[in-house]
């Protein structure tokens, strides 16, 4: 069976080769969108297989397929962000894996197996382990019990206990060559490869997900009001894209700003190549503290994505600071 994208080749070989002895605590680090999660997947799959395929992959047929295919194998635990209730009574997204589903994971992969064979646990985001859910997980992840698997995934390492790190065999997956990832989106009926992947910084995934969803008129659609400061009304603006979500709504502006400091310090666009030529104008009249200053705010709330209060008087609030930078 090949990668699940075509440049995870390398990697996706290298660990098929271990199959018969895999390491029992490994890291998956590199960019995001560039499919970790799909690979880490493939790999707790071709463990879990009760009749692998002669390289070592899922036959995809048996009955552990089946249950992994439905996320119903009993020896397979995922630990991953969890919805809950806020008090509000609104479900979102947790914002960290807590101490409770790592204790709950400890437990489990001290039971012995169900099947014969392996038993697997998957933490990704494995960075957004909380404090005392990574302490919890380092307890087992320094001895992992026998044929237990832990796979990692992560985008930022960095933000690891470094004694999870430094217990993790860590594999990195980088960028793939352009050639390669606008070939794969070709392949997928994906038009404007190449402009598509420089707005996702290279990662392919990423590139795909603006063609599928509504995401790229949305982004046009900020993208033509905020090419045009001097005609930008920040009260009908803040009401218009009130209805983005905050995710896409900083996905936009993050990437319009930091190319607008591009322009102001290398001249050159990085993400927003369709809008190259008024980024070049606006970035020649932009006031350079003005635009540093938000771009840095836009950064920090890229971290949290918190849903505020009013989402309509923080638009305005951050079109004014907008406005003022070609004042
Ligand atoms: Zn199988």
């Amino acid at each position: 069976m090949s990668a699940p994208y075509p440049w995870l080749e390398g990697p996706w070989h290298r660990l098929l080769g271990t199959r018969a002895h895999p390491v029992q605590a490994l890291l998956l680090t590199g960019p995001r969108g560039t499919g970790k999660g799909r690979l880490a997947r493939a790999w707790a799959q071709a463990l879990l297989c009760e009749a692998p395929q002669p390289d070592g992959a899922a036959c995809g047929q048996c009955p552990a397929c089946h249950w992994f295919a439905t996320d119903a194998h009993p020896d397979f635990r995922l630990l991953a962000l969890q919805e809950k209730a806020g008090k509000d009574g609104e479900t979102r997204m947790a914002t960290a894996i807590e101490v409770d589903q790592a204790r709950e994971v400890v437990d489990f992969v001290q039971l012995s197996t169900y099947r014969a064979g392996f038993r697997v646990v998957l933490v990704d985001p494995a960075d957004s382990l909380n404090p005392a859910a990574a302490n919890a997980l380092l307890k087992v992840l320094e001895e992992p019990p026998l044929n237990t698997v832990f796979v990692l995934v992560s985008d930022q390492p960095r933000r690891l206990l470094p004694t999870i790190r430094s217990r993790c065999t860590r594999i990195d997956i980088g960028l793939p060559p352009v050639d390669q990832a606008a070939q794969w989106l070709a392949g997928q009926g994906v038009d404007d490869a190449m402009n598509l992947l420089a707005l996702s910084g290279g990662t392919p995934l990423d590139a795909q997900r603006w063609v599928k969803g509504s995401e790229l008129d949305e982004r046009r659609d900020v993208l033509e009001g905020l090419a045009a400061p001097g005609r930008l009304d920040p009260v009908t603006s803040g009401d218009r894209w009130k209805t983005l979500s905050p995710q896409t709504w900083h996905n936009v502006v993050y990437k319009w700003l930091a190319d607008l400091l591009a322009v102001r310090l290398q001249g050159s666009v990085q993400f927003n190549r369709d809008f190259a030529e008024v980024l070049t104008q606006l970035g020649g009249q932009a006031d350079l503290s003005r635009l540093l200053a938000l771009a840095r705010a836009q950064a920090n709330e890229g971290r949290t994505l918190a849903h505020p209060l009013n989402r309509v008087l923080q638009l305005e609030a951050w079109l004014i600071h907008y406005r003022h930078v070609f004042d």
